[in-house]
């Protein structure tokens, strides 16, 4: 079985994993538009970007030799009929199976200056190091971090900020941070956390546009007021990268829809990780996730199902984790769904917080609970039915 993977992220890497994880003896080519074998991104905006580690973690190290690693290339178009994918120098490569793993790319301001140099996102290698040098002129000249978007990207950068002792101003356009996956009452935790070490957060508040000759040097905001900055980041959310498979024809809603074994509308191609859409019966729908955890997940059940050992798919509950400000906070499940909670809260910075509707546990969410958290996600992926009751038995009890 010849496969042709396109992506060199996460996905992928967690599919070459697998591959060789099984023995795969048959050829696999990876085509990736980036200069380096798949890595993790996780330390993009945590150590790497602040060099507590200098090297990018490689997902899969090495090569096999059945494995072709094409970097710096980007594929074009895909041919379902012929079962060849074709890149951009040219390149014709036969596949009997094909692994999508485009992923995401960043959205960008589009206001007048979002084209000046100092105005960053943040997904790749490169994007890290650009947005670096930025960050070393602010703690140089004591200039502000404009941040844009109130997220994962937004606060964990702004975090790291502050511990390197740059003044950062923080927009979220909502009224309130993280609403696409925190519960109301975490994400004001968050905010206090956020504010009480410094960062000027301006919830209903947008960028209008940046001043500056080659770099921006000033911002002017939604609320009328102008503020001098040193650099820009924007977290706004990414775009799939899905235009592959519209090309080919495969089935795409908000992703590329895919069965729990990867498994498209078209034979033979699979696809996973942040471009894909799959049904979750946390969410209670077909939802495209973007996390760490379910892209390695997909990439594993896709190659598992290609090398022709397909177990029952990834039956597994939605998790993720950011670090900010040495606080360690998880979310597994779907707490938004939820509509009753119970909260134990101790004295020190921790917290956790389940969420329950129709007296079923839907999520939880913890902050430095870390043992909690691990044994919450194994309950949850063991038994579909986690009342207060069965809470209770396993010591999680409202407090
Ligand atoms: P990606 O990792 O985006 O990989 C897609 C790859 O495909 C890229 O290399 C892209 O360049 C390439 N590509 C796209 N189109 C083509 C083409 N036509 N030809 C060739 N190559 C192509 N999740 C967590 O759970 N916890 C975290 O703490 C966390 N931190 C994060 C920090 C950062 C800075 C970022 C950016 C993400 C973070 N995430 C985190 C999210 C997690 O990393 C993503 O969900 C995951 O990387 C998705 O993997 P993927 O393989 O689907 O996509
Ligand atoms: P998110 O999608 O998490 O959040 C984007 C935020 O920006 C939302 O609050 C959104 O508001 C807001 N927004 C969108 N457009 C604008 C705009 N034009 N002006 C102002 N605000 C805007 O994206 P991030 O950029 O934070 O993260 C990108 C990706 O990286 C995601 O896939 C994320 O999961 C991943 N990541 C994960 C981490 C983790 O899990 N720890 C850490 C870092 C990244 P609205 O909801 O109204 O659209």
């Amino acid at each position: 079985m010849s496969i042709v993977i396109i992506g060199g992220g996460q996905a992928a890497g967690a599919a070459i994993r697998k591959l060789r994880e099984l023995g795969h003896a048959g050829q696999v080519v990876l085509v990736s538009d980036e200069s380096h074998l798949p890595y993790e991104r996780p330390p993009l905006s945590k150590e790497y970007l602040w060099r507590i580690e200098q090297d990018l973690r490689c997902i899969a190290p090495g090569r096999q030799s059945n494995e072709r690693m094409l970097l710096d290339s980007s594929a074009t178009s895909i041919d379902p009929n012929a079962k060849t994918v074709t890149c951009a120098n040219g390149t014709v490569l036969p596949y009997e199976a094909l692994l999508l793993a485009t992923g995401g790319r960043p959205r960008r301001l589009s206001i007048p200056g979002s084209d000046l140099a100092n105005v960053h996102c943040l997904r790749t290698a490169l994007d890290a190091g650009a947005l670096r040098r930025s960050l070393d002129h602010c703690a140089a000249k004591g200039q502000a971090l404009l941040v844009v978007g109130g997220s994962w990207i937004g606060l964990e950068v702004a975090a790291g900020a502050r511990e390197a002792g740059i003044e950062v101003v923080l927009l979220e356009r909502g009224d309130r941070l993280c609403s696409r996956t925190l519960p109301t009452a975490d994400a004001e935790w968050m905010q206090s956390l956020h504010t009480s070490r410094g960062v000027a957060i301006r919830l209903r508040t947008t960028l209008e546009r940046l001043e500056g000759s080659c770099l921006a040097e000033h911002a002017h905001l939604s609320d009328g007021s102008r503020l001098k900055v040193g650099a820009v980041i924007a977290g706004i959310g990414i775009a799939p990268n899905v235009e592959l498979a519209h090309q080919c024809g495969v089935h795409v809603r908000n992703g590329v829809v895919i069965d729990r074994h990867g498994r498209t509308s078209i034979s033979g191609i699979y696809a996973a990780g942040d471009v894909a859409e799959q049904t979750c019966a946390w969410h209670g729908e077909s939802v495209r996730i973007e996390t760490w955890d379910n892209a390695n997940r997909q990439g594993e059940a896709a190659a598992a199902h290609i090398a022709g050992v397909a177990g029952e798919g990834p039956a597994s509950v939605p998790w993720f984790w950011s670090d900010q400000y040495r606080i360690n906070l998880q979310v597994v499940g779907s707490p938004l769904k939820g509509n009753t909670v119970i909260s134990s809260q101790s004295d020190g910075p921790q917290r956790l917080s389940i969420h329950l509707r129709g007296g079923a546990v839907v999520g939880a969410v913890g902050i430095n609970r870390a043992r909690d958290m691990r044994r919450l996600r194994k309950l949850l992926g063991e038994q579909a039915l986690l009342d207060e009751a069965a809470l209770q038995q396993h010591g999680f009890s409202s407090h």
